[in-house]
């Protein structure tokens, strides 16, 4: 055993508590494991918190956006206007309609949609031609009806929607807000989540709240509210018995164990919040002179931050790979954050996307690092996290 091996610290840890195991116990003493009482009692913590009038709970972020694209009406050949700098969800969503992801890249700071381009390229769409064609990946010819943007709310920051509901209004367009990773973040006063059509929340382990898996939609259209329901409880509408589906649906149900320890998390939300606020200020503290790394900016109109992650951007010329195993031998670990959307293996095959098509995305790609992050880091393991970029980078 090496007795000097520093401790390893995690990427992320859940924020759970004696009121989350009571809650996850009292379903088990119940006959309710699914469409039970805390499925109405955690989709009406998000309502309350959002301001939104519809909440749907379902058992991912992935299923909720899904649920949002057939609520949007995309499908074969249509058009998605969205980022390549994401999780691969955002994009997936699109792709399982048999719809076409039209990448735009993201402006550097945020890593959210450059609504400027977003901008050009809707113009450029509609007017078709060999104007589409530069937007379109490579064999996609013009002529899919552009229907919708999806817009991600990066590392808990929202994108600029006063300019993307312009764009989406001059082509009556749906703007689904991807904010799963924005759980409290809040753009000129206007809660995530709230800021499109509909919004998306995710409750993977490393999210805000947690309920191991899960996910919730936010939206005040009471069509598309009936209609997701329905398609997450395998199409059936009101009225229709077990046995009786209006439309092709999907199981997307959350179980009652999940629902509990959600509206538990929900009780405990700024809590949860203010103690990763407190780590991304200890952070930004002590990381703030390392001339090696760029950290995170908070945009003007982002009111509220809800930290999702820690990412920091590595100078040019430093070699990430490099770092990481610098850092590796000090018992940090580091992410890349994200890694590409249009050069994942299967994107590359299906549309033949070239290194150099999203050069902002790329360069956030090749530079980014997420350090460790949640809101139980202690003040040592912010340290030992800090003494380590200091050696390795300083
Ligand atoms: C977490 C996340 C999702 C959804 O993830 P699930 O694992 O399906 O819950 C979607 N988009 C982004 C940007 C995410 O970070």
């Amino acid at each position: 055993m090496d007795f000097h091996a520093p401790p390893k610290i995690p990427m992320s840890a859940p924020d759970l508590g004696p009121e989350e195991q009571a809650a996850v116990l009292s379903v088990l003493q119940t006959n309710y494991l699914s469409m039970g009482p805390f499925i109405q009692q955690f989709e009406d913590s998000f309502r309350a918190f959002t301001g939104a009038k519809h909440a749907i709970a379902v058992n991912s972020g992935t299923a909720g956006l899904h649920c949002c694209v057939r609520a949007a009406g995309i499908g074969v050949g249509d058009l998605v206007l969205t980022t390549p700098f994401s999780f691969v969800a955002s994009t997936n969503v699109i792709l399982f309609e048999h719809a076409i992801p039209v990448f735009v890249d993201v402006e550097s700071s945020s890593g959210n949609i450059d609504v400027a381009q977003l901008g050009m390229a809707a113009d450029d769409l509609m007017a078709g031609g060999e104007r589409a064609k530069k937007w379109l990946p490579r064999g996609i010819e013009p002529g899919g009806k552009l229907k919708a943007i999806l817009p991600v709310d990066v590392f808990g920051q929202p994108a600029d929607y006063d300019a993307i509901q312009s764009v989406a209004d001059r082509y009556q367009l749906t703007v689904i807000e991807d904010s799963c990773e924005a759980l409290g973040g809040a753009y000129k006063g206007r809660k995530a989540g709230t800021l499109g059509d509909y919004g998306v929340f995710a409750f993977y382990p490393n999210k805000q709240i947690t309920v191991g898996e899960g996910g919730m939609i936010v939206t005040n259209d009471d069509r598309a509210a009936a209609l997701m329901r329905s398609l997450r409880n395998q199409g059936r509408s009101d009225g229709d018995t077990w046995l009786e589906h209006t439309w092709l649906g999907y199981n997307y149900r959350l179980d009652e164990m999940s629902a509990a320890l959600g509206f538990t998390q929900m009780e405990r939300l700024s809590e949860l919040l203010a103690a990763r606020a407190r780590v991304a200020a200890s952070y930004q503290e002590k990381l703030q002179d390392l001339k090696a790394i760029h950290l995170p900016q908070v945009g003007a109109d982002c009111t509220d931050v809800s930290w999702f992650v820690y990412v920091v951007r590595l100078a040019d010329g430093l070699d990430r790979n490099q770092v990481a195993d610098a850092l590796q031998a000090k018992g940090v670990p580091i992410r890349a954050y994200f890694s590409p959307i249009h050069l994942q293996p299967y994107m590359l095959k299906a549309f033949g996307y070239q290194r150099g098509d999203y050069p902002v995305t790329e360069w956030l790609g090749d530079q980014n690092m997420a350090i460790p992050f949640s809101g139980r880091m202690s003040e040592e393991q912010i340290d030992q996290v800090c003494q380590a970029l200091w050696d390795v980078l300083g």
